[in-house]
């Protein structure tokens, strides 16, 4: 069976096969990383017969566009994958007006969590991506910005799937993204996202010191959190926070917590206090969301909250000295709100279909 070029011990070992020095893995990881050739023939270091040996052997793209979608400002595009059996994924890339750029990518096909706020939770899960599909994502992306003479700053996992889920092939792929001989992505510029894994975030701490936090909170008590996310039957808030606690001990980093602000669910005026007595003394940060109502979820009868709103949280959370912001919903007119990689058609159909619900998801097709 073949293998990507995302994988460096299978890489090395068929070369050790092929009976060539292991400094070829080298030159190979030069090419891919820092020369981004787009195929094996492309790696003119080596020599024409390796290249030969190497090609039916070594592959580099398996995820196939099926569709791109520019927002009307142009600043975010969502791109839709198909992978080789037929799942579809999706990255979302952000131009932030700085200039930095920020990928959004998906880790699994769908999401078991069930979320009933979230668009992927309604799909479920199909499978976890490979760690070579994680990467192509970023790899894919980062060709088509550099025509854009851009490149990728930021990495965050608010794609479709719930990280700790798929803990290794994470694992892998962050590894190869912050690799300084291979993408040099730094650690803190990369953002896992979970739900509250608790397990997950245990390990995290341990392997991932540097890469930032981020903890779909989205209530400040058990009760609600209960009533929106099904995690919590498992992984229930005091649990969480306590997880949170050591992960900060170890690491001394700031947990990120993202806020979903839907209307007469999360956003009950004495939530307010309630989030601001929790997070009171925790090295925190809470990113407000605004509920995006898009497609796949419409007909939960949800409805964001207003901005005045938000700001009663803010004010609450300042007095007790955690920092917070709203975030900036990029991309809302093509439901590519990062996070909210929203499905325009029933996620069976989707799932399943060749092509009817993809064109009429999407306006522009791939080129
Ligand atoms: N499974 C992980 C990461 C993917 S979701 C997690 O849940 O953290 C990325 C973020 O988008 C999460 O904070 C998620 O709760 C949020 N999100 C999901 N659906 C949303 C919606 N309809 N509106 C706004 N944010 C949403
Ligand atoms: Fe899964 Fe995250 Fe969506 Fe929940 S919010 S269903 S964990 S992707």
């Amino acid at each position: 069976m073949a293998v990507s070029v995302h994988d460096e011990s299978a890489i090395k070992a068929l070369l050790s096969e092929l009976g060539e020095k292991p400094f070829r893995y080298a030159q190979i990881s030069q090419a891919v990383y820092k020369d981004a050739v787009p195929d094996i023939d492309s790696i003119t270091t080596i020599s024409k017969e390796l290249r030969e040996k190497l090609k039916p052997e070594v592959f580099f793209f398996t995820l196939k566009l099926r569709s791109e979608e520019t927002s009307d400002n142009g600043q975010t595009t969502k791109f839709l994958f198909e992978t080789h059996d037929g799942k579809l994924i999706e990255s979302v890339i952000m131009r932030h007006l700085s200039g930095r750029n920020t990928l959004c990518v998906s880790c699994q096909a769908g999401c078991p969590m069930g979320c009933s706020f979230c668009a992927t939770g309604k799909l479920g899960l199909f499978r976890n991506l490979t760690f070579a599909e994680i990467l192509e994502q970023f790899d894919f992306v980062a060709k088509r910005l550099a025509k854009e003479d851009r490149k990728i700053r930021n990495v965050v996992f608010m794609g479709m799937g719930e990280p700790f889920l798929n803990y290794e092939n994470l694992k892998t792929a962050i590894d190869v993204l912050c690799n300084q001989k291979k993408y040099d992505i730094s650690n803190r510029r990369v953002t896992v996202s979970t739900c509250g894994i608790v397990p997950g975030i245990d390990r995290f701490a341990v392997d991932f010191p540097q890469t930032s936090l981020a903890i779909s909170l989205h209530a400040p008590n058990d009760e609600t959190r209960k009533s929106i996310m099904p995690v919590e039957n498992t992984y229930p808030l005091s649990d969480l926070m306590a997880a949170l606690d050591r992960y900060v001990e170890k690491t001394n980093k700031r947990v990120f917590y993202e806020y979903i602000m839907i209307s007469g669910v999360t956003d009950h005026p004495r939530f307010a206090p309630e989030l601001a007595e929790l997070l009171r003394g925790r090295l925190a940060h809470v990113n407000f969301i605004p509920y995006n109502p898009g497609e796949g979820i419409m007909g939960n009868g949800m409805l964001p909250t207003s901005k005045l709103l938000i700001k009663k949280f803010q004010d609450a959370l300042e007095k007790a000295d955690v920092p917070s912001t709203v975030r900036h919903t990029m991309g809302d007119d093509i439901d590519a709100a990062c996070g909210q990689l929203a499905m325009k058609e029933k996620g069976e159909s989707l799932a399943t279909e060749s092509g009817k619900s993809i064109s009429s998801a999407f306006s522009k097709k791939a080129e």
